[in-house]
């Protein structure tokens, strides 16, 4: 489908319609650059030293911080009762409100989206744990498989790593690593302790802990 472009509006006012924009006088126009600088809508250019108004309807209705902060007041407005005038006359009040609605609508969507993204990123449902040890004749993934037992959490990912044969059977120490996962996806804080109990009474040394 084409690509429309509509005309932009001021509450619903065809911006075309509001001659609300400034007017430089070169005589007194010092060329500070300051308008320039100052205005964010690209109202002006800079040509021989002079500030030229070149998008005038670029210009915020209401708005007149360019002619505040010129030094030798070279920047001037239409009268205030224009937009005055003309928020009588196309009675834009209803816009406004239903302008303020949708504002108000997108800042609580907005509001309820960081909440939601916080509450996730608080949650945790993967930890990986590196540990080191004697595991013992299966003992410790006995004692792991009894903690998972009917409940929502899981084991996954175990790498046990012996440093040699020699060392295994002199029971040096090896090391092993695993994820502690939630078979529901939910938070598994309240489980964590019971883990680092379980390494704790098995003797071993919690290397690591570390949120995925
Ligand atoms: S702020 Fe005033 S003096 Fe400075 S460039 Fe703009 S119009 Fe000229
Ligand atoms: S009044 Fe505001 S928006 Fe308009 S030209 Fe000046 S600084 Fe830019």
């Amino acid at each position: 489908m084409a690509d429309v472009k509509t005309a932009p509006t001021w509450h619903g006012i065809p911006r075309q319609d509001i001659p609300w924009y400034p007017t430089v006088d070169p005589e007194t126009c010092i060329g500070c650059t300051l308008c320039y600088t100052t205005c964010g809508r690209s109202v002006y250019e800079m040509q021989d030293n002079k500030a030229e108004v070149v998008n005038p309807l670029n210009c915020m209705v209401g708005c007149s911080t360019c002619a505040t902060v010129c030094p030798v007041q070279a920047i001037s407005f239409p009268d205030r009762d224009l937009i005055w005038k003309l928020e009588r006359e196309h009675k834009i009040f209803k816009v406004v409100r239903q302008e303020a609605k949708e504002k108000m609508a997108k800042q609580e969507a907005a509001k309820a989206r960081a909440a939601a993204e916080d509450a996730i990123a608080k949650l945790i449902i993967k930890t990986r744990f590196e540990v080191a040890g004697e595991f013992g004749e299966k003992r410790f993934l006995i004692q792991m498989e009894e903690l998972i037992k009917g409940r929502p959490f899981d084991f996954v990912n175990l790498c046990l790593r012996v440093p040699t044969v020699q060392g295994a059977m002199e029971k040096t120490p090896a090391f092993m690593s695993f994820d502690v996962t939630s078979t529901e996806q939910e938070d598994i804080q309240a489980f964590l302790p019971e883990v680092r109990d379980l390494i704790r009474r098995n003797g071993l040394t919690l290397v690591s802990e570390n949120k995925l």
